[in-house]
């Protein structure tokens, strides 16, 4: 199976979500936490919940970095776009993040100069054609995007670009799952590894969550079939009573991982002894930051940073969410208060947000057809 729409081919889904039907114990209840905001996106967008089983229940992970980054972090980035000289540059989906004193687009709108960028070497192409501006780049994800954000600041340095520098926002995804087994009000019986993720780290990072918690890991794709094909490797794995790593997204993610860009990474990359994760508080070693040998190029350094610590809006109820402990309806602001249009929490802006996922597919179609949404 090679293009996009094999792996949308009602025949073979059908024949899919019954094998899953057979699969299924009907006197237990599965909880499956599906690690990127990629899958909670397209689980709401192909109604994946429609063709399971009823007593499998999907959780969704913190894999969205624009979710779990702290309101604090973006008021600090924030901070260094009131210099008049400097251009605050990030990627679209960071624009409508609402900090303390409103998103970046809002700031604009106040006079600074925020622009929206497809890629950090963007970022460094504004510098180059704005030599009398600091442009500083707000540089936000996991794995997926930690290479590039790594290679354009090694060009930066080898072309001696002085006016260029990037206030690190990267995370790493295997302590946040860390960090979920070790939460008392979690109980899980599975993972759907990250796809996106795993193209560059690999799925050898996992085999602990196998070897140690007897949790089985299937990384996938984010296709309808991707998705109903690793729930049942999964529930193929727990019949036979084993836990295992299984890459059912091959076409994509190599076993090892991708040794060039983890390369670049460990060139420019080291581990932040902590970092703070919205909803999931503070974690050890989950962070990157820029070594010492970038630090011409570190936000952090060139600019003073306030290290502004925010919690959210009390009635925000955010962090359950992320930790899979409520569902985005459950939360007391959603769909009054928080909506797609007017967000109160990251998790209803970003396209990879459980809010927003579940907002735009199952709360619109619920008020279009008059119904109440599924829970
Ligand atoms: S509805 Fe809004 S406030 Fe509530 S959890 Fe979602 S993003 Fe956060």
């Amino acid at each position: 199976m090679r293009f996009v729409d094999e792996f949308r081919d009602p025949e073979i889904i059908h024949r899919t979500a019954e094998e899953l039907k057979r699969q299924v114990d009907p006197t237990r209840h599965y909880r499956f936490m599906e690690v990127c905001g990629g899958h909670t996106h397209a689980i709401y967008r192909f109604g994946l919940k429609d063709v399971l089983p009823s007593n499998i229940e999907l959780i969704h992970g913190p894999g969205c970095p624009v979710c779990v980054l702290p309101m604090g972090r973006i008021d600090d980035g924030l901070s260094m776009a009131k210099d008049r000289q400097v251009v605050f540059a990030a990627f679209g989906d960071m624009m409508r993040v609402p900090g303390t004193t409103g998103s970046p687009l809002e700031h604009k709108a106040r006079g600074a100069d925020v622009r929206i960028v497809y890629s950090p070497s963007d970022a460094l192409k504004l510098a180059r054609t704005n030599p009398d501006k600091q442009v500083m780049f707000f540089a936000i994800g996991f794995e997926t995007t930690a290479p590039s954000t790594a290679l354009t600041l090694m060009r930066a340095r080898a072309e001696g670009i002085k006016n260029f520098s990037v206030f690190c926002n990267h995370v790493t995804i295997i302590p946040a799952i860390r960090a979920i087994l070790d939460s008392p009000d979690m109980r899980l019986d599975a993972f759907i590894g990250p796809g996106h993720v795993s193209t560059v780290i690999g799925c050898r990072p996992y085999e602990w969550i196998a070897l140690h918690e007897r949790k089985p890991v299937v990384v996938s794709g984010f296709e309808p079939l991707d998705m109903l094909q690793s729930i049942l490797m999964i529930l193929r794995q727990l019949n036979a009573g084993e836990a295992r790593i299984e890459n059912q997204y091959k076409r994509v993610v190599p076993w090892e991982g991708n040794s060039a860009a983890l390369k670049a990474m460990a060139e420019v990359f080291q581990l932040r002894p902590y970092f703070e994760w919205r909803g999931l508080g503070f974690i050890s070693q989950s962070a990157l930051k820029i070594r010492d040998e970038y630090a011409e190029w570190d936000a952090e350094h060139r600019f003073h940073i306030p290290g502004i610590r925010v919690t959210d809006p009390k009635a925000a109820q955010c962090g359950e969410v992320l930790k899979g402990v409520l569902k985005p309806a459950q939360c007391k602001l959603f769909g009054c208060e928080c909506t797609p249009e007017h967000p109160v929490g990251a998790l209803m802006v970003s396209t990879e947000g459980s809010c927003a996922a579940y907002y735009n597919y199952e709360h619109r179609k619920a008020m279009v057809m008059n119904i109440a949404p599924a829970a």
